[in-house]
């Protein structure tokens, strides 16, 4: 094994949460997402060279339920805690992604959009950049799949019922996404899910305290950090993954010693400001219009 290029610094102080979202199994696939969902899809060998970093930097993955134990005082975590996950609920997640962690004996948590599993949905789906074209019919995960992910050691949560942006929903929508989302996946897999994941990286000081409130023991956000112990349990931040950081920035966002997201978190928050500045659907039609023109 090549030697560690990351220092120990003693007991743990922050826990880095890694999110991807979709595989594809070679560089083709990609084609059929639309650009602004490619960005976040990645190929199988680039997710096994991820995996395999973690596994030389002697990374151990832990769950969402370690991390919510050490945060309450109740547990430790190992010397070099990540944690894994995934958004939304595409089958790829069960085909591409569980294979390889089971093969490296590491855990993640699948964070589904409740209204979409198995792809039959009766539910207003809002229109969503994680949809591949035209096979979006197969694209998520079934029960069946779901439940997989739980007989192998993984965690499920929620990724609301229909992942529309929490910053543009009332509160008692919101409420409704999280509640529903919650009932709709115990009663589908017949475990008592936990946690939940806001769908979009754009903040909303609603999403934790309806969290709370409806009864989930901790959430995931999108704004780009690390978790200290004190850190707010559903305010967690975390890294979404995109396809255009490389291995190498990879690399730096994973090492502890690092300060490589202080950067991506300044370009967040100033995009974010952009987007208040210019209104939800404004600012995702320029969005959509500048990431197809690069493609030209
Ligand atoms: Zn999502």
């Amino acid at each position: 094994m090549k030697p560690s290029t990351t220092t120990s610094r003693g007991p743990v102080d922050a826990v880095t949460v890694l999110t991807w979202h979709a595989l594809v199994e070679r560089a083709e696939g990609l084609d059929a997402w639309p650009p602004e969902a490619r960005l976040y899809v990645f190929t199988l060998d680039e997710f096994r060279c991820q995996l395999d970093h973690l596994a030389a930097e002697g990374f151990t993955a832990i769950t969402m339920a370690d991390l919510v134990r050490w945060q309450a005082g109740q547990a430790e975590l190992p010397t070099k805690p990540i944690l894994l996950s995934f958004d939304d609920g595409h089958r790829s997640n069960a085909a591409l992604a569980l294979p390889e962690l089971r093969a490296r004996g590491q855990k993640a948590i699948f964070f589904a959009t409740a209204g979409r599993v198995g792809g039959h949905c009766r539910l207003p789906i809002a229109d969503c950049r994680f949809q591949p074209g035209a096979r979006s019919a197969q694209a998520w995960m079934g029960w069946g799949e779901l439940r997989a992910l739980l007989d192998a050691g993984m965690e499920v949560g929620s990724h609301t019922l229909t992942h529309r942006s929490p910053s543009t929903l009332s509160r008692e929508a919101l409420r409704h996404e999280l509640a529903e989302s919650k009932r709709v996946l115990e009663e589908g897999l017949g475990v008592a899910v936990d946690f939940a994941a806001s769908p979009t990286g754009y903040d909303s000081r609603h999403f934790g305290p309806l969290a709370r409130e409806v009864g989930y023991r901790a959430a995931l956000q999108g704004v780009i950090g690390r978790n200290r112990r004190s850190a707010a349990p559903f305010a967690l931040c975390r890294i979404v993954l995109k396809r255009s950081y490389g291995f190498d920035l990879f690399r730096q966002l994973v090492d502890p010693t690092s300060r490589a997201y202080r950067r991506l978190r300044l370009k967040q928050a100033l995009r974010n400001g952009f987007r208040r500045v210019l209104g939800a659907r404004a600012y995702e039609a320029i969005r959509r219009l500048v990431l197809r023109r690069g493609r030209e």
